[in-house]
């Protein structure tokens, strides 16, 4: 049985916490015969490692020789105190000191290039950002040797292959297949601990290229799929994916299953939940993803899986995202004519802004749909401009914006073909004197969204929490 888990940040921010996170895959090993840890570079709040990296190089391209020498000082200060903090000075202590002390000095040397050239691409940020998971590893590997444990320290540049799209490469899967086991497999047969750097990869050239930030996650679900885990572990400091922000809603809870489609519309509509793409490698090789506690590790948490059968009818979250307005295009000229909706959204674009919901009736008298407040006045100026020969003929007579507004979502694949969800949803909501502004339904059927006056939010998302079955 193979294990795959990734620690964040914080599990690994400072020698404590590394304390925790051995003694963690040490008790989860004793299950699991076989545990591949993914970590990322350290980070606790408010300093995270990776920040910093990326910090000191802007700094360097701008020339601000004295920010990152001091962004420097402070990498060293971090690793070395975590250093000092978990490895005895008779052990392997110089040694990981000497190595974090390299890394740091390489970093400095790049600032310096970017400093000297003035330039900054892609390519020079991976190599600079992804040096913070390269150095957490190396610490928690030789802790877990000095607990008298075989584990290994390894950059995934030797693992993961991808394309040369530095920032947010994709993995190749034949090609990382072939190495991750190649190196991974090995070490499991002689019992040893493989914590490998999340983050990072090699394009086919073996430069180092990073997955887009926040990619450990991502980096762990690859590695489970080329590995062929069993299941996949994301620790995190919550019960996994609860089913309302419990800062709103003192009842939410831990939501056992999510299938794939469910997470990804909680993604979208701004819950704390893996990104769709990391989820892929594991959804498609029906391997179950768990998200689960540090602070509460015996709670199974929330597992996703390629598809949960035993969800009928269920509402499983709601979720709500504020500071939005709905715009409408509206006008009796614009009925049957083709190409309103495509000039709209080609305005909206065009003014760079993203469009989180979109609604028309099939009268097609308005369109509506709603962005991020701060943009209203930026994409009524640019549908204004679309349109003003309409708006001068009156076939479209106004465009208008109304402030103030959240969406809230609805999320449950089980309202797929159930009937009566959408009415008990409204009618809890009129029960409560909610006025619902709009509404859209996608027709995947997982999720309903509808839009209310911002004052309405909490107690929209609350009463309708309270239709979430027990
Ligand atoms: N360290 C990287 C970041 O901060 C990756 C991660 O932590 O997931 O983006
Ligand atoms: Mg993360």
């Amino acid at each position: 049985m193979t294990l795959v888990m990734k620690f964040g940040g914080t599990s690994v921010g400072s020698a404590d916490a590394m304390r925790e996170t051995a003694a963690l895959i040490l008790r989860t090993k004793e299950t699991w015969n076989s545990v591949v840890v993914v970590a990322s570079g350290m980070g606790s709040k408010p300093v995270k490692v990776t920040d910093l990296l990326l910090q000191g190089a802007y700094a360097a391209v701008d020339g601000d020789e004295q920010s990152y020498s001091r962004v420097a000082e402070q990498l060293r200060e971090i690793h070395f105190e975590a250093i000092d903090g978990l490895l005895e000075p008779e052990g392997e202590r110089q040694k990981i000191l000497a190595e974090n002390n390299d890394f740091i000095d390489h970093y400095l040397a790049l600032c310096e290039a970017v400093c000297v050239l003035g330039e900054l691409s892609p390519r020079a940020l991976d190599a600079i950002g992804g040096m913070g998971e390269r150095m957490s590893v190396r610490i928690l590997a030789a802790y877990l040797r000095q607990l008298g444990h075989e584990a290994e320290a390894i950059d995934a540049t030797e693992l993961i292959v991808t394309d040369s799209n530095f920032q947010n490469a994709s993995p190749i899967f034949g090609q990382t297949q072939v190495k991750s086991s190649g190196v991974i497999q090995p070490l499991l047969e002689q019992d040893s601990i493989p914590i490998i750097t999340g983050f990072i990869g090699s394009d086919t050239n073996g430069v180092t290229t990073t997955l887009g930030r926040g990619g450990s996650d991502y980096s762990a679900s690859i590695l489970g799929q080329t590995m062929k885990a069993d299941e996949v572990w994301i620790w995190t400091d919550v019960d996994g994916v609860m089913s309302a922000d419990p800062r709103f809603v003192s009842t939410a809870r831990s939501i056992p299953i999510l299938n794939y489609r469910e997470v990804s519309e909680l993604a979208y509509f701004g819950a704390r939940v893996l990104h769709p793409k990391t989820m892929r490698p594991c959804v498609e090789s029906n391997i179950p993803l768990r998200i689960k506690n540090t602070f509460n590790p015996d709670h199974p948490g929330t597992v996703i899986l390629a598809d949960d059968p035993g969800s009928n009818g269920a509402i499983k979250a709601v979720t709500a995202i504020k500071d939005l307005c709905l715009i409408t295009v509206e006008g009796t000229g614009m009925v049957g004519v083709p190409g309103i909706a495509a000039r709209t959204f080609g305005a909206v674009a065009s003014s760079d802004v993203s469009v989180l919901l979109i609604s028309q009736a099939s009268s097609e008298q308005s369109i509506c749909f709603s962005v991020p407040d701060g943009a209203t006045e930026i994409v009524i100026d640019s549908l204004a401009g679309e349109f003003a020969g309409e708006l001068e003929r009156r076939d479209i007579d106004s465009i208008w914006a109304m402030r103030d507004v959240s969406i809230v979502t609805i999320v449950g694949s089980g309202m797929r073909g159930t009937p009566g969800i959408s009415g008990r949803i409204f009618s809890s909501l009129g029960d409560h004197q909610v006025n619902v502004i709009a509404i859209a339904q996608g027709s995947s059927e997982c999720s309903i969204s509808i839009v209310v006056a911002a004052e309405d939010t909490g107690s929209a998302v609350s009463h309708i929490h309270e239709l979430i079955a027990a």
